[in-house]
């Protein structure tokens, strides 16, 4: 089974995920953005049994547009998001993909909250689309 690492900036908050992500998403959400100082986020979900996290994390409680609360784990040192947790979905972590720093991890398959897609973002007509 392959193993991807990633970790922070700095390397103290690291995940290591196991096998094939269970869904590789790109959300054009507001909250996204902010979270990520990009135009889109893109993040891979794995079940959590399958991702092992070393290092100290600090937590950002926020609830979503349409409701869900998600938890954030980011490195206290250097400020980036490394994983995030929806305490509805006990069983799944998600990945955010640029922590990974592999520009050979898959390509997302879903692409939500396209209303608020920046214009120029253009996005495969291969993959699902969500308002
Ligand atoms: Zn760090
Ligand atoms: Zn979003």
């Amino acid at each position: 089974m392959s193993t991807r690492d990633a970790a922070c900036s700095c390397g103290q908050l690291r995940c290591t995920a196991q096998g094939e992500p269970i869904r590789i998403s790109m959300c054009h959400c507001l909250a996204c953005q902010r979270r990520t100082g990009s135009a889109f986020s893109i993040q891979a979900r794995f079940p959590s049994d399958r991702v092992r996290v070393e290092g100290r994390s600090s937590e950002y409680l926020r609830i979503s547009d349409d409701g869900i609360e998600r938890v954030f784990h980011f490195c206290p040192d250097c400020g980036a998001t490394v994983y995030y947790l929806e305490p509805s979905k006990p069983d799944v972590i998600a990945v955010p993909i640029g922590a990974f720093a592999d520009p050979s991890f898959p390509a997302p398959t879903m692409s939500v909250w396209e209303s608020r897609r920046h214009p120029w973002v253009a996005v495969p007509a291969s993959m699902d689309h969500h308002g």
